[in-house]
């Protein structure tokens, strides 16, 4: 679709001017899921996201991440500084919620209209996700009547990039005789969910500290009216509200 644009503009031999022109259709795939890594891996952080980060998140070389940077950045979807890492600017920022909005969306087609389970979802919504056609988003977010959350509990953001932030901690930091909701997992990976469905654990249940353990922080916990003791692994990629 930049392909389009460009000949167009070369076509025309008049200096690119950019109205009417979907400034999203010029972003490229890979593009898109730089400007998707860096917002995850902005999460939780100050200052700029950093190059080798960034190439590990993506299993790529870091030079070629430093290579798709400076593209980003003439773009002005980010700004690259070579010793301090890189941030999304605001129209970066759009464009990355764009597609994580639409990520979480087919997430929930995916499990709620086609009976996907919550561990099979990820990886075809990360094809999905950049289909550009808002309408599709659009209609997409109406037949499934405005979700908030995804199936792994993750915020949707909306049609303009507003992210509704709840407030959740790890259920690893939780000490005994407390509970809480589990609202959300931090690791999505297929193995993880497999383990979480094959001991009864799901969205939205309650769960009680009942023992930790000094030695690991291994915790007895209660959940579904059943015992089970987990692990620090498995306790600090699962998000409580308290
Ligand atoms: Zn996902």
């Amino acid at each position: 679709m930049r392909c389009n644009v460009t000949r167009i503009i070369r076509e025309t031999n008049k200096k690119p001017i950019f109205v009417g022109v979907n400034f999203n259709a010029m972003i490229s795939l890979s593009e898109e899921n730089y400007l998707k890594a860096i917002y995850h891996l902005q999460q939780g952080i100050t200052d700029g996201v950093s190059t080798n980060a960034m190439a590990e998140k993506l299993e790529t070389k870091a030079s070629s991440v430093t290579d798709m940077l400076k593209k980003l950045a003439k773009k002005e979807l980010v700004i690259y500084q070579k010793y301090k890492g890189v941030t999304l600017t605001e129209s970066g920022r759009k464009s990355a919620l764009e597609i994580v909005r639409k990520h979480r969306l087919w997430e929930v087609f995916l499990v709620d209209k086609l009976n996907f389970s919550w561990d099979e979802v990820h990886d075809v919504a990360e094809q999905l996700e950049h289909v550009k056609s808002k309408k599709l988003a659009r209609e997409l977010d109406q037949f499934l009547e405005y979700p908030k959350r995804d199936p792994h509990g993750d915020p949707i953001p909306d049609a303009e990039g507003n992210l509704k932030i709840s407030h959740k901690t790890l259920l690893s930091n939780l000490e005994v005789g407390q509970d809480g909701y589990l609202i959300g997992v931090k690791d999505t990976s297929s193995d993880f969910l497999k383990y979480l469905d094959k001991n009864g654990i799901s969205l939205g249940q309650k769960i009680e500290i009942l023992d930790k353990e000094n030695f690991d922080n291994s915790m007895l916990i209660k959940v579904n009216r059943k015992e089970m003791r987990i692990s620090l692994l498995v306790s600090s990629n699962i998000y409580i509200k308290p």
